[in-house]
């Protein structure tokens, strides 16, 4: 079975054809701009005929198609919007239609960390009840409960980003709150910290390589950032109660640098029971939202097949 699967990023899109067990057969990346959602589906979709392409397939060949945004969405037909896109609210199936013709009636999409999520479980083993976080330039959740992936009424459960975990120097956070995890301890976030205690100006991967080169100011940094990642999953573990938190996105490889710090408080702040949780990197890697868009279409398929029984 070959699955088409579009990782829509906010400044790069990663498309490619996937097989029904997870590998990649075909990949191509390039940076899309998105200021016109109807020009940007389109790429997406020239993109995917090309790998289909590449396996003697045309786009109608393909057994189903997914796709995972960076944007808040009902999973359906509604985006709802994206900061990092710059979209506001619009309705994705006419411009899907537009983009990939008759292969559109097989298409799901999904919101990017959810679809990490869906990977996680279809992909990974990941377990029945876990949280997905990814630490990018922003910061994204999903929380996977009983096995089923939790939507919330309108779409947006599990912003682990937007929980609130300084509350005494808040930083202003894009979504207009103050103190939000995303406004700490993003790779924008870790960036800004590092020009401030005077590391000139360096982004995240930047802090990482200083810190593993001994540099103490870069330590702190990521200790900071560590210890507010550790606050703001323990909230999260004293909600829902996790047997597995999944950190994925750049800053992930920096985890091992983080984790005494975010270990620490997150000792603090977790009930007893809720500490005892495994914390690890995704082992799904840089593909990890194109495996999710394989999952978000593999497990539409499934369910359309079990609604026709
Ligand atoms: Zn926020």
């Amino acid at each position: 079975m070959h699955i088409g699967a579009i990782d829509g990023g906010g400044t790069k899109v990663l498309v490619g054809v996937v097989t029904a067990d997870g590998r990649v057969l075909a990949r191509r990346q390039e940076s899309v701009p998105t200021a016109d959602p109807a020009a940007y589906f389109a790429r997406c979709g020239a993109l995917l005929d090309g790998c289909a392409a590449e396996c003697g397939l045309g786009l109608e060949a393909l057994a189903g198609v997914g796709v995972s945004l960076p944007a808040m969405t009902d999973g359906r037909d509604r985006v709802f919007g994206s900061p990092s896109a710059g979209w506001g609210p619009f309705a994705v199936r006419p411009l899907l239609r537009e983009a990939l013709g008759p292969a559109a009636a097989r298409t799901y999409i999904e919101n990017d960390v959810n679809a990490c999520a869906r990977a996680e479980v279809r992909f990974a083993h990941g377990g029945r009840d876990f949280v997905w976080m990814t630490v990018s330039t922003g910061i994204g959740g999903a929380v996977v409960a009983d096995g089923r992936l939790v939507r919330g009424a309108r779409g947006c459960a599990g912003e682990l980003g937007h929980l609130k975990v300084e509350h005494e120097r808040p930083r202003p956070c894009g979504c207009g709150g103050q103190g939000c995890l995303e406004a700490q301890a993003s790779g924008t976030a870790i960036g800004r910290l590092a020009r401030e205690v005077g590391l000139g100006d360096v982004d995240a991967k930047c802090v990482e390589a200083l810190a593993r080169a001994g540099e103490p100011a870069a330590r702190l940094v990521l200790a900071q950032a560590g210890r507010w990642l550790g606050r703001g999953l323990a909230l999260a573990a004293n909600l829902l109660n996790p047997g597995r938190i999944y950190i994925g996105g750049g800053v992930s490889h920096a985890l091992d640098l983080l984790l005494p710090a975010l270990r620490e408080a997150f000792a603090r702040d977790a009930l007893p029971l809720c500490r005892e949780v495994v914390i690890t990197r995704t082992r799904l890697g840089y593909e990890a939202s194109l495996l999710g868009a394989a999952a978000v279409c593999l497990d539409g398929l499934a369910a359309g097949t079990a609604r026709q029984r």
